[in-house]
């Protein structure tokens, strides 16, 4: 492979036949033997990544954060007052804490990168003579590769085989038109972008179909020079966290401002430096919530995974806590509401005859009969309906075949669906496959509606051609009667299929034309289309989702809009919307043309309609995007399926872009998030998730937020009533560890509520401390400060304990009050007693091993040194439990008060 022209890259100058020789390919493709062994030489398909975030990068950010500088402080000054030992201790914790946090944060990034995983690129290749789909990084040089509209193109081709190819190659030229490309050899001399017969990695189809032999991977293609690292740009950190973090920034600077006047208070009441300074640390780890962004993370992992269990993968992280706050989701129709298993199962001509056809889902058994006598027919009995059934195969690009009795499919369900009709009226569908018959195609784009092939026969030129209704009758003069053309009666058909639709049927009607003037041609497209007779109507049944429904109903029970829009035709948009009971008050169905009809999407007469109707008909892609501008406009928050190139602005312009799973590279790339089933009850599913989500990280930071104020509370009442300080630095590093160490992080564990999707969405614009919030985190906060101070300042002034003993009995007080408080962390509203252990089975070990480990510390000498704390006799521990018991008893009754109230409005 050492020619010049490789080596220069010109391989717009060479003949097909000349790159074949070269590449050592040929146009049936590779085998998956050569393949390997390629791939093996040369590498994946693929560009270096961006450095992704690596082990030292996670360890290094828990180190960088202010606690652990004021801990080192204190450690070093530890040493210098001559208590090695609590210098060792608190390196230790941060030691601890480190590992924790990092362990933490290594996980949530390693699923992160196996959700990544997903949503790897595929590409249809030629391999072993058959068109499959691989991986895009499996591609090699000389691999045969095909292109449609929405996919990404995964390496350099040369073009082989276009029709009305269009892409999209602005990234690498900066021309924001879309290139048109063909086949023809070009000049050596030829600029990047003027090179039509190439297609370019990276770039994508904006329409047509193309097919071309990969001259290039990975680093070697156009876009592998110029960018040398592509960063994958997904792990950009959630604003939820971002937030939290500059929340725990501003928190440290206030500490440390309060800790400054509080030093100054101290010392002005004459206490000494070392146990000021003491103070500060005691006061900075009580308060600052260092825990939080880690903590936050994981609940946020933890969600993503859990979506991604029920088949909604995340692309950005963003959505996790958004997802939360949808009003409305606007659906498409087909394949996400339906199974999208199309099925003929009528077929009528225009001389009124009709047909029934037997069968279900993507096959070809079955048979067609007369609809009055119940005869069977195949196509050589009946002319009309083998023209129908012909054309129907040939305006086509899916595959149906049968291997030992099993049957296999690919391509467009419609297209499928016509192809299991051919085989039901017993057509040789292999002849059709003949190079010689098809001249060229139209391929179906939804703006479209319509497929065309241009064909040969008996030495003329003919097009066939299948879509929606009112798409073909605009280009039909005439209609076939038992093989006579007769004028056409466009109100009797429109009739018609009016009358099918409302059944529930997708009707597409097929037509044919000569077009004999253009036999020297190769390339044909629209204007070529001459006036057409119309053969017959075909309806198809493609059934519900079974999900659907329900889920439809909880979307409603919890205060989200579902609002349909589709393509198809408003009857059959009608029956369906009606059978799974979307209907807006006015029942109206919103048609294309009624939207433009009314103007501009910012008018009055727009607006009015979109707001007032839940189903949208014969919409084209740029309404949908109106439509959705209107919603946000009016304040919803939107999430907007897709699948097609020209849903890409809808996808980027909604809050929230659901792709699906078997859309387009492009549909994917934009959207926040992919159903990888295409079913409307993931979505819901996603929904949900995001909303235990948001109430999962609440619950985490009301924890730790409580119970550092709780301390803080604890220390400024001491400092008031000029009592000694109630915990000693290291005390409350041990508190923090015992009662956050784990617990915070487990909260982000809780299983989901089950009023979760029973409530009305959040407002997007809710702060995570809000009105319940804040009180939640004061009535907390002063029950627990209040009553530890109590007990202090009882011991200090009423007891004959020392006061080593009595902080003893309020670590132990702290250690019960901190890991009940976990327990009333759980819910916001419900009762702590009424959620089952097992929703959150680590939470319960965490809190059981907390207190294991604190009542071992008050036995081991060497921890009893450090912490110095001792053994206290089953009476005093008993009642020491039940003075934490209050806590428990004051939240409860808090949610009960909060629930009664709110029953009542
Ligand atoms: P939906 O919103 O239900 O997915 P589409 O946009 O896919 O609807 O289809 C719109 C219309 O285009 C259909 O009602 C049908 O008449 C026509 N159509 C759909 N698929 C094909 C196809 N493969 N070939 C020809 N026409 C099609
Ligand atoms: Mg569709």
């Amino acid at each position: 492979m050492g020619s010049q022209n490789i080596k220069n890259n010109l391989w717009h100058s060479l003949e097909v036949n000349e790159i074949f020789k070269l590449l050592n390919s040929d146009i049936k493709g590779l085998t998956t033997e050569k393949a390997s062994s390629i791939l093996e030489e040369h590498g994946f398909n693929k560009l270096p990544q961006g450095k992704k975030i690596s082990l030292l990068n996670i360890i290094f950010h828990q180190l960088l954060n202010p606690l652990i500088f004021i801990l080192i402080a204190a450690a070093i000054a530890s040493v210098l007052i001559g208590e090695a030992k609590d210098a060792i201790f608190i390196l230790l914790v941060i030691l601890i804490n480190s590992i924790l946090g990092t362990y933490q944060e290594y996980n949530a990034e390693k699923s992160a990168s196996a959700l990544q995983n997903l949503l790897k690129i595929k590409s249809l290749v030629k391999r072993d003579h058959k068109i499959i789909e691989i991986d895009s990084e499996n591609i090699v040089i000389g691999d045969i590769v095909y292109l449609e509209s929405g996919a990404k193109i995964p390496a350099d081709l040369r073009l082989i085989d276009t029709r009305n190819l269009e892409i999209d190659e602005s990234f690498l030229t900066g021309e924001s038109l879309s290139a048109i490309k063909g086949t023809k050899i070009l000049n050596q001399d030829m600029a990047l972008q003027e090179r039509s017969n190439m297609a370019y990695a990276g770039a994508t189809v904006m329409s047509g179909r193309g097919m071309g032999i990969v001259v290039a991977t990975g680093i070697h293609t156009e876009v592998g020079k110029i960018a040398k690292n592509v960063s994958t740009g997904e792990s950009a950190k959630a604003p939820l966290i971002l937030r939290m973090e500059k929340f725990t920034k501003r928190i440290s600077i206030f500490i440390i401002g309060l800790s400054i006047i509080l030093a100054v208070f101290l010392r002005m009441q004459g206490l000494d430096f070392t146990s000021i300074f003491f103070f500060v640390v005691a006061l900075a780890v009580s308060a600052i919530p260092e825990g939080l962004p880690v903590a936050l993370t994981v609940a946020l992992s933890i969600a993503t995974k859990r979506m991604a269990k029920r088949n909604v993968i995340v692309r950005k992280l963003t959505s996790v806590e958004s997802l939360g706050s949808c009003t409305v989701i606007a659906s498409d129709k087909t394949g996400t509401l339906t199974v999208n298993q199309q099925t003929a199962k009528k077929v009528v001509l225009p001389d009124k005859s009709s047909f029934q056809v037997s069968g279900e889902g993507y096959n070809g058994e079955g048979f067609v009969s007369d609809e009055n006598s119940h005869q069977k027919i195949t196509h050589q009995q009946h002319q009309g309906l083998h023209q129908l059934a012909l054309i129907g195969c040939l305006a086509n690009e899916a595959e149906l075949s049968q291997f030992n009795g099993e049957w296999k499919h690919q391509g467009d369900a419609m297209d499928v669906a016509f192809l299991g009709l051919a085989y039901k009226l017993k057509i040789d569908i292999e002849a059709l496959k003949d190079d010689n018959l098809i001249i060229d195609k139209i391929a179906y784009e939804s703006e479209l509606k319509y497929a065309a092939a241009f064909y040969r026969k008996d030495d003329q030129i003919f097009i066939g051609m299948k879509g929606a209704v009112e798409t073909l009758l605009d280009y039909c003069e005439y209609q076939q009667e038992n093989g006579v053309k007769q004028p056409i009666n466009t109100s009797s058909i429109l009739k018609q299929t009016e009358e099918l639709a409302s059944q529930g049927y997708r009707v597409l009607a097929v037509a044919n034309g000569k077009c004999s003037n253009y036999q020297s041609k190769n390339n044909y497209n629209k204007d070529d289309i001459p006036p057409l007779t119309l053969l017959g109507l075909v309806c198809f049944i493609d059934p519900l989702r079974k999900e659907s429904k329900e889920s439809i109903e909880i979307c409603k029970k919890a205060g989200i809009k579902v609002i349909m829009i589709t393509g198809d035709h408003p009857e059959t948009a009608n029956a369906i919307s009606k059978e799974l009971g979307i209907n807006s008050s006015t029942g109206m169905i919103v048609t294309g043309d009624m939207l433009t009809n009314a103007g501009k999407n910012t008018g009055k007469a727009y607006q009015k309609l979109v707001l007032n109707a839940s189903v949208f008909a014969r919409v084209s892609p740029i309404q949908k995007l109106e439509i959705v501008e209107v919603l946000i406009n009016n304040g919803e928050f939107v999430a907007v399926t897709g699948d097609g190139v020209n849903d890409a602005p809808a996808l980027k312009r909604a809050n929230l872009g659901v792709a699906m799973g078997s859309g387009t590279d492009v549909a994917k790339e934009v959207g926040n998030m992919i159903v990888v089933d295409d079913n409307f009850s993931s979505i819901v599913a996603g929904v949900e998730e995001g909303r235990f989500a948001y109430d999962n990280v609440r619950k985490v930071i009301f924890l730790l937020i409580s119970t550092g104020a709780a301390e803080v509370i604890l220390f400024i009442l001491s400092i008031l009533f000029g009592l000694p300080l109630p915990l000693l630095a290291v005390q409350l590093l041990w508190l923090n560890l015992v009662t956050n160490g784990i617990q915070d992080v487990a909260l982000a564990f809780e299983a989901g509520e089950k009023g979760a999707m029973q409530k009305k969405p959040r407002s997007p614009k809710e702060m995570i401390f809000n009105k319940t919030m804040i009180s939640q985190i004061l009535v907390s906060s002063f029950t627990i400060g209040i009553i530890v101070f109590g007990l202090w300042f009882t011991l200090i002034n009423y007891s004959s304990l020392s006061e080593a003993s009595s902080r003893n009995l309020i670590l132990l007080l702290m250690v019960f009050m901190q890991n009940f408080h976990a327990l009333n962390s759980r819910s916001e509203v419900t009762s702590a007693f009424k959620i089952p252990i097992k929703s959150n089975v680590i939470l319960i070990v965490g809190i059981m091993g907390a207190q294991a480990i604190h009542v071992l510390s008050m036995h081991l000498p060497f921890m009893q040194d450090i912490l110095r704390t001792e053994p206290v006799n089953i009476t005093t521990w008993t009642t020491v439990l039940l003075l934490a018991v209050p806590i428990i008893i004051v939240m409860e009754s808090y949610k009960a008060i909060k629930n009664r109230f709110y029953k009542n409005i």
